[in-house]
């Protein structure tokens, strides 16, 4: 076995909703080792979003306790959270959430602008690469509404892997694309992960992706199923 890089131990989330209390994960343990591709598959509704979120520090924990590569994440300031989001954790959305007046290359370039121990030849050389592992050197001039919904995704996932980080999330990342273009973005995440050693965790309610991904995890009622560790 390999080095625990996700600890996720006993973990509940609660929201409000008006006067209701949505219980939405409910003493979830999940753990992911360094250089794993994981899937958690669960029907809509059912906390992957919520876990994913507490995972990349987006929110935090009602009880339990979430360590990432050694560090207890379940609690930190502000200024420790952006920080550790920005130097070990990559991120792909659903909508993917590409800033529209920026070309492919500076969107992908962003989350560099706040490493400013890295010169700008070396910035320039970490876009050039991204782009590359995701196919899409020649459009880096290129404004994102030029681009299909297959191509934004990769942007984005250029844009996640551009810090070289511990950990990328991927919260339900094909949701808005179709079934081959969403095959083959797996696909590339797949060989993202082989090619340079990223961990990926990623959501999806797509039963039908299970089968390219090495490890799933099931996630039902705010509760793992199956596949914990
Ligand atoms: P999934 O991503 O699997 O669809 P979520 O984690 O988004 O599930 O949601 C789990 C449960 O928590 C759902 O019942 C959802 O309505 C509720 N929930 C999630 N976020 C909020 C929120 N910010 N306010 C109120 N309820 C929420
Ligand atoms: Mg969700």
């Amino acid at each position: 076995m390999g080095e625990v890089l996700v600890d996720v131990q006993g973990v509940h989330k609660s929201f409000q909703l008006g006067q209701t209390q949505v219980h939405a994960l409910r003493g979830l343990d999940l753990q992911v080792q360094a250089g794993e591709f994981t899937a958690v598959v669960g029907a809509s509704g059912s906390g992957k979003s919520t876990l994913l979120n507490l995972i990349g520090c987006l929110d935090e924990p009602d009880e339990g306790r979430i360590v990432l590569g050694g560090q207890d994440i379940s609690h930190l300031d502000d200024a420790a959270r952006c920080t550790l989001r920005n130097r070990k954790i990559g991120y792909i959305f659903q909508a993917f959430n590409l800033v529209p007046v920026l070309s492919v290359a500076e969107n992908v370039e962003l989350p560099l602008l706040l490493h400013d121990d890295l010169a700008p030849k070396d910035r320039a050389d970490r876009v050039a690469q991204a782009l590359a592992d995701v196919q899409l050197t020649e459009f880096a001039p290129q404004f994102p509404d030029r681009l299909s919904g297959g191509q934004r995704q990769r942007v984005a996932i250029a844009r996640a892997l551009v810090t070289r980080p511990a950990l990328v999330l991927a919260d339900e990342p094909t949701a808005n694309l179709d079934s081959e273009t969403t095959g083959k973005l797996v696909d590339l995440m797949v060989d993202l992960n082989q090619k340079r050693g990223v961990t990926f965790l990623f959501s999806t309610h797509d039963e039908k992706l299970m089968s390219r991904v090495a490890r799933v995890v099931r996630i039902r009622d705010g509760k793992v199923a199956e596949g914990a560790a």
